[in-house]
């Protein structure tokens, strides 16, 4: 199938400005760096799932859903997006949440609760069986449920990534930028998977690197190759990606998926600080402060164009809680000497 012919309903803001980021070269160094602007995608605040959800929306219309059903973290950005894609499209939604009911509904949690989501928690259960027996539940009653997977990452998904490679392109292409890299970060694999994708289809010299936020370098890189591999399958493609074909880096999780690093709050600091550009304490601070680690140990040449997809994240920051300058160092530093 072409990827025009995939049922898809316009959701997003497309395409997202590429932008250069001139002054954080000036403080790190290397390569020229610019960044996808995929957090300004709309849909209630933006971020990488719009893009997904043209593509999983579009499939759910086709199939006749009244009610998608998803599943993620307290302060998943793909449940808040989904729940704004299934009631711009006037379906309900039920988002079936990680642990338990946090003490504040603040961050994406609250937005969720705006937007009218039928929020439940699978408390010590995984979400995703939760939300596998919340659909046999609505189809008992009549309803026709469409299940979209944590991260909206599967085939249907990832071909919104796909066309986002092709976007890039263009938009480099007419801007003069020859990008060598482009960088993302890593969750459920689908960004990373669909932008690998639509790279080997159309320019396979540009290499793809996924930093991790969760997933070991094994899990990750066979995630994305199956995903990337399921894509290319469904617009009729005869290549496949093996798992050695991907580039993981795995350095810059931290203690555990959500929770802050340093690194990464150093990141959020100097890149709103030096590019008025806000990042996210869960993927874009952890992500950046790879790029930056990577720059600065010569991964790059000096000539080079790399291209970091800002996959959006920021409602989250309203749920970073009173942390922010105590355990930032750089932060602490700049508040006292802000030259
Ligand atoms: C979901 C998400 C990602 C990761 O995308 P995957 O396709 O799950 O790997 C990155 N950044 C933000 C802000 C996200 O919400």
């Amino acid at each position: 199938m072409r990827i025009e012919e995939c049922p898809r309903v316009r959701l997003a803001f497309l395409p997202t400005e590429l932008e250069e980021m001139g002054r954080l070269r000036q403080v790190v160094g290397g390569p020229r760096l610019f960044v996808k602007r995929d957090d300004n995608t709309g849909l209630v605040l933006g971020g990488n799932k719009a893009r997904k959800l043209e593509f999983l929306c579009g499939d759910a219309l086709a199939r006749g859903a009244d009610v998608v059903v998803t599943v993620g973290a307290a302060q998943s950005n793909h449940a808040r997006m989904t729940a704004a894609a299934a009631r711009r499209l006037g379906m309900d939604v039920v988002l079936v949440l990680e642990g338990d009911c946090p003490g504040k509904w603040e961050g994406n949690l609250l937005l969720d609760r705006i937007l009218g989501a039928e929020v439940r928690f699978s408390g010590s259960r995984r979400a995703e069986e939760c939300a596998g027996e919340v659909s046999q539940e609505l189809a008992a009653k009549g309803r026709k449920p469409y299940l979209i997977p944590v991260g909206g990452s599967n085939a249907v998904g990832v071909l919104g990534y796909v066309l986002a490679a092709w976007e890039i392109l263009d938009q480099a292409e007419r801007q003069g930028v020859r990008p060598s890299h482009v960088v993302v970060a890593a969750g459920s694999g689908g960004t990373h998977a669909g932008l690998l994708a639509g790279m080997k289809m159309r320019c396979p010299d540009v290499r793809v690197v996924g930093i991790s936020v969760s997933r070991t370098r094994e899990a990750l890189c066979a995630r994305v190759a199956e995903l990337a591999t399921a894509a290319m399958d469904m617009l009729g493609g005869k290549k496949s990606v093996s798992p050695d074909d991907v580039l993981v880096e795995c350095g810059y999780i931290g203690p555990a998926y959500g929770v802050p690093t340093e690194e990464g709050l150093e990141a959020i600091s100097l890149l709103a600080r030096r590019e008025g550009l806000l990042l996210d304490q869960v993927y874009t601070g952890k992500a950046m402060a790879g790029l930056i680690d990577l720059v600065k140990k010569g991964r790059f040449g000096g000539g080079e164009d790399v291209i970091f997809v800002h996959t959006g994240g920021v409602p989250a920051l309203f749920a970073l809680g009173d942390i922010w300058p105590v355990r930032s160092g750089l932060a602490r530093k700049q508040r006292c000497d802000p030259s």
